[in-house]
């Protein structure tokens, strides 16, 4: 019986991690994730995965199924339940987190938690969820016993020996279904670039702790709302130092009720103080634990930077410890807010010039290890750029894995009796934009929007008589982004579209004009000023 995997997502990039497995003709999605847009994907808020593929096949659609809660895998689920609402499994840590996510648009899941280790029937699935370290808690890797074998998703993971919930990656039950025999292994590859392995999360509480007791003024750290131990390694450095503090942002607030709620971060209620308790302190005293940690525009850390902060202004006295690294895409933006701190004399300690993080995915010796435990039969690279997936796919062919396949988003792996083969681009996976409200392809806005941004736009309105070919009014020339000085250039494409326009055959016709002034107007500014703008010409026929 035939059992397939297709890749909405993931594969080829850094978000929107969606696979969809295949059993005896039903469907479960393992995970449902957004991508945060490049710089180029001009007024992009978020990139969904492609589901018109399985909303085609809605009835075939059992469930979803998570491997934790952080965006790149929960993101994305609002907008698919939005559509189809099916049931949902995670961990518990998982399914809170994405309910706060769905909740939030609107959408009534029907989410179901899962321990650890407990085998789950649905429809013709049978899986079972198992733990993980990762940077958010209650992680989990899935294993689907299908009629092909044992097919094992790592989840996002590293090998933290010594976890700060200490709970680390149980390698004990992986080697027990790598005994058994694996079919297939999905496994992260993030960091399948960088060698040796990562150190444990546990280190970077001592690094907080020392920053934090030698700072004179307010002490303010922000890091990944979800990275629960990380807060909770923040929390306690703060209170060690014998500080009070606030939590700041909104999903800071939020993730911090969630976790403490479900026993996964635990604080004395008199250590946490209201803002404005907290501002009656000597600085000294206090402290802040907040968002912010990507340069978000609008988050409390950059308003802060900027001094745009309604209670919190920074000094020379100060210390900000941004307790992550950027993801990529975000650099520019977190060394702004790195800038600003410094230019008000704040002592700024980040994952570049401190050891103050540590990084969720594990490193080479650490995907080694995994895969020298599972022992697949094929082994697919996920979760990563596609220099990330080669680079994995060599780590499983040191390994002496025998059946290695690099698939993209768009691909799907077949498992039959007679073997293991790739099908490449056979699924809809191209990126869906949410912008403002809408959702869809905007591929052509988008080419648009860049040309608009690079390039600028020039309007020429004129008003013609067809028969006569006499300019009636006009041209009036207008145009944004081209330069501050644009008379000159105006003047020329006024001359340029008069001679134009009294070079055209009489009759006129309206198509015939636009298409005259907007190569006459292009021309001149391109002569001009070495720039192809967007022309838009609006002829009036008088
Ligand atoms: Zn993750
Ligand atoms: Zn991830």
């Amino acid at each position: 019986m035939t059992v397939r995997v297709g890749f909405l997502g993931g594969l080829g990039e850094i978000g929107r991690n969606c696979a969809v497995i295949e059993v005896e003709g039903k469907l479960a999605l393992i995970d449902c994730g957004l991508m945060f847009p490049e710089a180029e994907m001009l007024g992009v808020d978020l990139v969904l995965p492609d589901f018109s593929w399985v909303l085609d096949r809605a009835d075939d659609v059992e469930c979803v199924v998570l491997t934790h809660g952080h965006e790149d895998h929960v993101g994305a689920l609002a907008y698919f339940l939005r559509e189809l609402n099916v049931p949902v499994y995670g961990t518990e840590m998982a399914v809170a987190f994405a309910r706060s996510r769905v909740e939030e648009l609107g959408v009534e899941p029907d989410l179901r938690a899962l321990e650890t280790n407990v085998w789950v029937e649905h429809g013709p699935f049978t899986f079972t969820l198992v733990r993980v370290t990762h940077s958010t808690p209650q992680a989990a890797g899935i294993v689907f016993d299908t009629p092909q074998g044992l097919i094992v998703h790592s989840g996002d993971f590293k090998l933290d020996s010594t976890p700060v919930d200490g709970e680390p990656t149980d390698l004990q039950t992986f080697a027990g279904f790598g005994r058994q025999g694996v079919r297939l292994l999905l496994s992260d590859s993030t960091n399948a670039e960088v060698g040796g392995t990562v150190p444990s999360e546990r280190t970077v509480g001592p690094h907080l702790a020392a920053l934090t007791s030698e700072a004179e003024g307010r002490v303010i750290i922000a890091c990944f709302a979800s990275h629960v131990h990380r807060v909770q390694q923040a929390i306690d450095a703060v209170t060690a130092a014998g500080r009070k503090f606030v939590f700041l942002g909104r999903s800071m607030v939020r993730n911090s009720a969630v976790a403490r709620e479900l026993g996964l971060l635990s604080y004395d209620d008199a250590d946490v103080l209201e803002m404005d308790e907290l501002m009656k302190l000597d600085d000294s005293k206090t402290a802040v634990i907040c968002t912010g940690s990507q340069g978000e525009p609008f988050a409390a850390l950059s308003l802060m930077a900027g001094g745009q902060h309604r209670h919190v202004k920074l000094d020379d006295n100060d210390t900000v410890i941004i307790s992550a690294t950027p993801i990529p895409g975000n650099e520019s933006k977190v060394s702004r807010v790195i800038n600003n701190l410094v230019r008000r004399g704040v002592t700024v300690h980040h994952g570049r010039n401190a050891t103050v993080h540590v990084s969720g995915h594990a490193a080479q010796e650490e995907l080694k290890t995994f895969l020298n435990v599972i022992k697949p039969q094929s082994f697919i690279p996920v979760h990563g750029e596609y220099r990330h997936l080669v680079a994995h796919a060599k780590l499983a062919g040191i390994m002496g894995v025998p059946d290695i396949h690099v698939l993209e988003d768009g691909d799907v792996i077949v498992l039959d009796d007679d073997g293991t083969r790739a099908e490449r681009a056979v699924l809809p996976a191209g990126y869906v934009y949410l912008d403002g409200s809408g959702i869809g392809d905007l591929d052509g806005a988008l080419r648009d929007r860049k040309h608009l941004a690079d390039e600028g736009v020039v309007i020429v309105t004129l008003g013609v008589d067809l028969q006569s070919g006499d300019i009636i009014f006009g041209p009036d020339v207008d145009s944004h982004g081209l330069t501050d000085e644009p008379d000159e250039v105006h003047k020329l494409v006024t001359e340029r579209v008069i001679d134009g326009i009294k070079s055209l055959d009489l009759p006129l016709d309206h198509d015939t004009v636009r298409a005259k002034v907007r190569s006459m107007a292009g021309r001149a500014v391109k002569a001009h000023l070495s720039r192809r703008p967007v022309v838009f010409p609006v002829i009036i026929e008088v």
